[in-house]
């Protein structure tokens, strides 16, 4: 099964095997126009970032990785880098992560991948 990348413009190559420190850094850079919240990957294609089992991956709990949520049209499993610059709480980060997923057209988008690759 190969690789769905959808949600890494701006990502410089690497990203896979950053730690938190190098996220937060990452997040920081990229929010200067406006602040970067998450990162989505599908479940095929995801950093190898470690986090604590609650999901918080820094101590201070700004940074989180959520991987109890999925595409908000068919459910196929997402791994979540979220940014918590409000203090969000679980509730919140599944709503702010499905309307990013809509804002992208994740569902649209790794379906038509699939559906590309199954044609013989
Ligand atoms: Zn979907």
């Amino acid at each position: 099964m190969g690789r769905r990348l959808i949600d890494t413009a701006g990502l410089p190559d690497g990203w896979v095997t950053w730690e938190g420190p190098q996220w937060l850094e990452h997040f920081d850079r990229a929010s200067t126009n406006g602040r970067r919240q998450s990162y989505i990957f599908d479940f095929t294609a995801t950093p190898k970032v470690r986090a604590h089992a609650d999901g918080s991956i820094d101590n201070d709990g700004r940074l989180r990785l959520v991987s109890d949520t999925g595409c908000p049209e068919c459910g196929r499993p997402v791994v979540a880098l979220f940014r918590r610059w409000h203090d969000e709480d679980r509730e919140r980060i599944r709503e702010d992560l499905a309307k990013r997923m809509r804002e992208l057209g994740w569902h649209e988008r790794h379906h038509r991948k699939l559906a590309a690759e199954s044609r013989p």
